[in-house]
């Protein structure tokens, strides 16, 4: 049954930074370690529950100057999870991946907020995965995802989407067999993604939204962005028009 406090959309925050969060979240509370189960895991750091099913949770904690989401993904079957950005506050992202069994991370995008805790997790010994376009704007990087490609996660599947038009080599994440989608900031409750700084481009995101994300996924398909609160394909995509007339 799924959980997520699903915001109405926001038409007037689409080209910032959403940096409104934390409604409606769902806490979990600290335990005493002797009592943390494989079958039911409450970590020590808390975490909003953003959704969960028989099969997967969406733990998201919010981290860093311009409260960048990130978002562990993990399966209720083998306990084994992913990071999807590891943006911030490394202390706190290294005790969730200790407490949720975080054994890979990848990456939406390579700003630099997005990207500030990458030498500390893979210091750590976990693997930190982005495209080939935004390689480069990491300090160091263990593995390059590829379009169209999967990504293990116990028994979950994680699906590879690029998306480019906010950086190079945006990429969206979809859990298959969920409505789970998660946008980095290539998508957001009201519109895409900044397209101002010099490797950006509208009309790429535009493209990239409107063939990758909205002809693909089901209006029912919950988009959880880089910042801010979540959104659903259906809440969004009508609005396309509007944001390619205003051209934000
Ligand atoms: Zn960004």
């Amino acid at each position: 049954m799924p959980t997520a406090g699903i915001d109405r959309p926001r038409p007037n925050q689409g080209n910032v930074l959403c940096l409104s969060t934390r409604t409606n979240p769902v806490m979990t509370k600290r335990a005493d370690p002797t009592t943390i189960g494989r079958e039911e895991v409450v970590p020590m750091a808390e975490t909003i529950i953003d959704y969960q099913d028989t099969a997967v949770e969406v733990h998201r904690v919010v981290v860093g100057p311009v409260e960048n989401n990130v978002y562990i993904v993990r399966c209720r079957e083998t306990g084994d999870s992913l990071l999807i950005d590891a943006a911030n506050e490394h202390d706190l992202l290294l005790e969730l991946c200790r407490d949720l069994h975080v054994g890979q991370v990848v990456e939406t995008h390579g700003h630099w907020d997005h990207i500030q805790a990458v030498e500390a997790v893979r210091n750590a010994g976990i693997d930190v995965a982005v495209t080939q376009a935004d390689a480069a704007m990491l300090p160091s990087y263990d593995q390059i995802l590829e379009d169209e490609s999967t990504v293990s996660v116990g028994r979950l599947r994680v699906a590879t989407i690029a998306t480019p038009g906010h950086t190079p080599g945006s990429m969206c994440f979809a859990v298959e067999g969920t409505p789970l989608l998660f946008s980095g900031d290539t998508l957001f409750p009201g519109g895409p993604g900044n397209t101002a700084p010099e490797d950006a481009d509208f009309g790429t995101i535009i493209t990239s939204i409107e063939g990758r994300l909205f002809a693909a996924f089901a209006p029912n398909t919950l988009v959880l962005p880089g910042h801010g609160v979540s959104t659903t394909i259906g809440a969004e995509s009508p609005h396309l028009d509007e944001w390619v007339e205003r051209g934000w």
